[in-house]
């Protein structure tokens, strides 16, 4: 068996395998591309510390206690991670880049990687967004002589430093940053496609559920998966109420182009711009499993639980629905429980 991928998804799955009596390295491997533990968190920014990341659910059989809230989450995770790794002895191969999943012989998966390939029965596969950042395309774009950045590239809010930033996106991120870059920069502006959608009182389990189902609802029909966070709309906390009353998160609604000096709207509206930060969100990173033809023509992969319904070898963890931190745990125990199934059916068969 192989798991791609030791975020929070693949440990989670690594975990049931180890639990159900898989062995790692006779039975399954993980195999991750990061040069380190810690998924995509080792790559997020120093001033997302841990106090900020708003409610991150630890792995499976293991709490994650007594972390400093100042220190950055992407050293408290990845720490975290590498314990837990060695805690219930994982062994990840890293870093081992996975090309390309394809059909094998006898109903087998052949996983090439930058370190050969693997033959598997069952593939769980958890290799998260953090590899494939959403940039939009506007008119004009190429023309900007300013500075253009990703979330996946956010150097921190010192960056910005008495430049004039406009900020894309309606998103948490992009209400994050604004909120960090607004005291060091000469101006901030905000555009986005809908109007942000605030979020009042407390998010509860049902309303959290609720949520879920939305993206599972899509991700059902075929359709690319939204992000949960998409669909659960702004917490107002208390950052956010003083962004709002200070004017920072005053929204313009999208600009129709760019030029070489900032952003324009067809209204004749334009504003002046040294940075476009876009935190226009991820994409699935499963590019490497477009040998097996799993996009409907919707454009997404249609998953029923974790098993892509056109081929029931290949699970997909942390993908839509189960995109977050507690999401990824059960789909990697509900994963392992399915594979079990499979096993099992193909040894009767046998
Ligand atoms: C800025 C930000 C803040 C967030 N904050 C929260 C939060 O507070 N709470 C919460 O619940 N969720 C949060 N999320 C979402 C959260 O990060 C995810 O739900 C969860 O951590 C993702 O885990 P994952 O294992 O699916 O992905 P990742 O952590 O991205 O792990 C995927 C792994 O797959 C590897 N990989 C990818 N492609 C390949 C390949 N081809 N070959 C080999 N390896 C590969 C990568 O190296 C990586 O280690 C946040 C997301 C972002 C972007």
């Amino acid at each position: 068996m192989v798991v791609i991928g030791a975020g929070q998804a693949g440990l989670a799955g690594a975990y049931h395998l180890r639990r159900t009596g898989f062995e790692p390295e006779r039975d399954f491997v993980v195999l991750d591309h990061a040069p380190a533990p810690g998924g995509a968190w080792q790559f997020r920014w120093p001033s997302l510390t841990y106090g900020k990341v708003h409610g991150m659910h630890a792995l499976p059989g293991m709490e994650l206690t007594g972390a400093d809230p100042d220190r950055p989450s992407s050293e408290v995770v990845a720490e975290y991670f590498a314990a837990y790794e060695q805690a219930f002895d994982l062994r990840v191969r890293r870093p081992v880049e996975v090309r390309a999943v394809r059909e094998g012989s006898a109903g087998r998966l052949l996983v090439e990687t930058s370190d050969g390939t693997w033959s598997t029965r069952a593939l769980i596969n958890a290799t998260g967004t953090w590899d494939r950042p959403f940039w939009p395309h506007y008119p004009g774009q190429e023309t900007f002589r300013g500075r253009q950045v990703h979330t996946a590239g956010y150097p921190g809010p010192e960056a910005f430093a008495g430049l004039r930033v406009v900020v894309v996106g309606g998103g948490a991120s992009g209400t994050q940053h604004l909120l960090e870059i607004a005291p060091y920069a000469a101006r901030t502006t905000w555009v986005t496609r809908r109007p942000p959608v605030f979020r009042e009182g407390p998010f509860d389990e049902d309303a959290g559920r609720a949520a879920v189902a939305l993206v599972e609802e899509r991700v059902r029909q075929g359709l690319p998966p939204r992000s949960v966070v998409s669909v659960t709309g702004l917490p107002l906390n208390d950052a956010i109420r003083q962004g709002l009353a200070d004017g920072v998160l005053d929204r313009l609604p999208m600009f129709d182009r760019i030029t070489a000096d900032g952003v324009e709207w067809d209204d004749g509206r334009r504003v002046d711009a040294d940075v476009i930060l876009w935190a226009t969100g991820f994409r699935a990173a499963i590019d490497h499993l477009a040998p097996l033809r799993l996009r409907e023509p919707g454009g997404g992969i249609r998953v029923e639980g974790t098993r892509a319904v056109a081929d029931p070898r290949v699970h997909l963890v942390g993908y839509g629905p189960s995109a977050s931190t507690i999401g990824a745990n059960r789909a990697g125990r509900m994963a392992v429980r399915d594979i079990r199934r499979l096993l099992a059916e193909d040894a009767v068969a046998v």
